[in-house]
């Protein structure tokens, strides 16, 4: 089919073997590309294994549109059964490795097995080797990006495991020049159980589209029409940074470990102070809507602000400082963490003290204590070790109730969206694939905006209409949905993307029925790989239950138990999960999952 490079790369680091191997077509029409290429992978490939170990395997897939000069295409998933949650996992990035990938002529690399010593996998064209990387291990992610851009060239594409990964700290992410990150439940743990340093691309050739005509003309009318949009000037000023001011505002900021929902100093860290801060942009290839907001850090180092890793590292530890916020943030691209999931065991630590749950002493908004917070995690040191299962595996160290305050939902952290007040958001982090993540179903935009307290259906059914596109359709094409979010670039571009491309005329109904087998695959990964997984794991963090803001305009404000369950159950009855949330037999064969369902039955 065009538009696909067509191959799938499997390297073995146990035994050095190297194998190509041919897409099929009914799996390109199935799961499209990235994600539903992934989880279809994971789900023949991957069963009952522990996730750091050699049996494990890696995966970076991308899709038809990725790596095409279309807006915002440069992106890849990278996926694995997550160490962090033992379920699926995976993220996005934007790297050139994407652009690369599909030059160098394949649509998916499979990494099987471990290696015995440190290595990294260079492929160029169809030129594969594993090479030593003895020299590189123990090096930040920085530092090995220079040294490998210097033995191989600057526009290779590189993803890298940083320290973190290496000593398989669960929330380590997978890092590509210098900034840009993928994969939070821990696939920069998994590189880093299989000795694998990094993997650099090289790509020369060039793949094949249906209708090279017709897509010059498409990309060149899209990028002009998202520079035309009226919101696209004021992101250019501040990116997703625009979220802080308005979180704040509708009381969701994530303030001292999601307590609260406003921060009293958030006048003086918000997308206005970045604005005068502001001293370059970065971001993903072939986007023209660069997100990376760079400033100089607290030590003045360049370092790459957006609003995820603003509201973690600083409300949610009471951190005020923009500059102070961006040495953190810096520190753990270095490190290889993951901002959102350190943030939060940040939170969690410093709550723990003032709790006198642990014998030192951290206070909220100490910023020599979080940067040394920062190097123990990423060494599992002293607190660190302590956190380095997340903040549910540190809760199951701590006891004493810490569990009520650990926020995540699965085993991962939930992002920066304070839910006592947005029940379809805290639906959207209780039924995300992956756990605690924002990406399947950002709803609460709409949901503050159209219907905020309400618990009822059409909420629901808006919440999975979010998650068929975001997390279906825009993992696996494989793109970035920002355009569409934020500056509200049209869907009706895609199909026409996707026909020039591939030169298939789909439309969204069928694309709508892919997002929901790769939904589907994905929870059957869940039930098979988790012993008692159910409903119990598609539940908020009990704090959004329990307790309710002390302060802000949603003083007294909490999640609704009982309401909350009455979504749950409609949430099932429209995915057609029965109330364990367990797809039933009809619904997966109703998708061509009959073999699943007999795994499963
Ligand atoms: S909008 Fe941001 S995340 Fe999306 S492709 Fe552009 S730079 Fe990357």
């Amino acid at each position: 089919m065009n538009g696909y490079a067509g191959k799938l790369l499997r390297v073995n680091l146990s035994n050095g073997k190297v194998s190509k191997e041919e897409i099929p077509d009914s799996m390109k029409r199935d799961y499209l590309g990235g994600r539903g290429f992934a989880i279809k992978l994971l789900w023949d490939e991957v069963r009952s294994v522990d996730p750091l170990s050699e049996k494990n395997k890696l995966i970076f897939s991308i899709g038809p549109l990725s790596g095409q000069l279309l807006p915002s295409a440069g992106k890849m998933v990278i996926a694995s059964k997550s160490p962090l949650t033992g379920g699926y996992g995976d993220g996005n990035i934007g790297t050139m490795a994407s652009v690369h990938l599909k030059k160098a002529g394949y649509d998916v690399v499979v990494v099987e097995g471990k290696s015995e010593k440190p290595c990294y996998l260079l492929i160029e064209d169809e030129h594969i080797k594993i090479e030593e990387a003895l020299d590189l291990w123990g090096k930040d992610t920085f530092e090995t990006q220079d040294l490998l851009e210097k033995k191989h060239g600057r526009n290779s594409g590189i993803l890298i495991t940083g320290p973190a990964g290496e000593n398989q700290i669960r929330f380590s992410t997978v890092m590509s020049q210098k900034g840009r990150a993928g994969g939070r439940p821990g696939m920069g743990a998994v590189m880093g159980s299989k000795k694998l340093k990094a993997l650099v691309i090289k790509g020369t050739g060039n793949v094949s589209n249906f209708d090279d005509a017709k897509l010059k003309e498409l990309t060149k009318r899209g990028y002009d029409e998202i520079k035309k949009k009226e919101s696209y000037e004021f992101w250019m000023k501040q990116g997703t940074m625009q979220a802080f001011e308005w979180c704040n505002e509708n009381a969701c900021l994530p303030t001292y470990n999601f307590r609260e929902g406003v921060f009293e100093f958030s006048k003086e860290m918000d997308g206005y102070v970045l604005e005068k801060l502001h001293a370059n942009r970065k971001g993903c290839p072939m986007c023209n809507m660069q997100c990376g907001h760079v400033i100089k850090d607290s030590s003045g180092q360049p370092a790459e602000l957006d609003y995820e890793n603003v509201g973690m590292l600083g409300p949610n530890i009471g951190l005020k400082s923009l500059p102070q916020v961006a040495r953190l943030n810096r520190m753990a691209d270095e490190w290889g963490l993951d901002t959102i999931s350190l943030g939060s065991c940040i939170g969690f630590l410093m709550e723990a003290s003032e709790k006198g749950l642990i014998p030192e002493k951290l206070k909220w908004g100490d910023f020599e204590a979080a940067q040394k917070l920062v190097v123990d995690i990423g060494k599992g040191e002293g607190l660190g070790k302590l956190v380095s299962r997340g903040v549910k595996g540190a809760a199951e160290t701590l006891g004493k109730g810490s569990h009520r305050w650990a926020m995540h939902v699965k085993g991962l952290e939930v992002s920066a969206y304070n839910c006592h007040a947005c029940p379809g958001m805290a639906l959207s982090f209780g039924t995300s694939p992956i756990g605690g993540a924002h990406k399947d179903a950002w709803i609460i935009a709409w949901e503050i905006a159209n219907d905020r307290f309400s618990y009822n259906k059409s909420k629901v059914e808006k919440l999975i209409e979010f998650q068929r596109l975001r997390g279906g359709f825009f993992e696996s094409a494989t793109v970035c949905r920002l355009p569409w979010v934020e500056v509200s670039f049209g869907l009706d571009w895609y199909p026409q993307f996707l026909e020039a491309v591939t030169g298939e005329k789909r439309g969204w109904e069928d694309f709508l029925k892919i997002g929901d087998r790769i939904y589907n695959l994905m929870r059957a990964f869940w039930k098979r790989e988790v012993p008692q997984f159910g409903r119990q794991w598609d539940y908020p963090p009990e704090r959004w239950f329990e307790e309710p803001h002390s302060q802000g305009k949603m003083k007294g404000m909490k999640v609704d138990r009982k309401k909350y369950e009455q979504m749950l159950d409609w949430y099932y009855e429209l995915r057609g999960w029965d109330q364990n949330g367990i797809p039933q037999k009809e619904t997966l064969e109703n998708l061509g999952l009959k073999e699943v369902a007999k795994e499963i039955g």
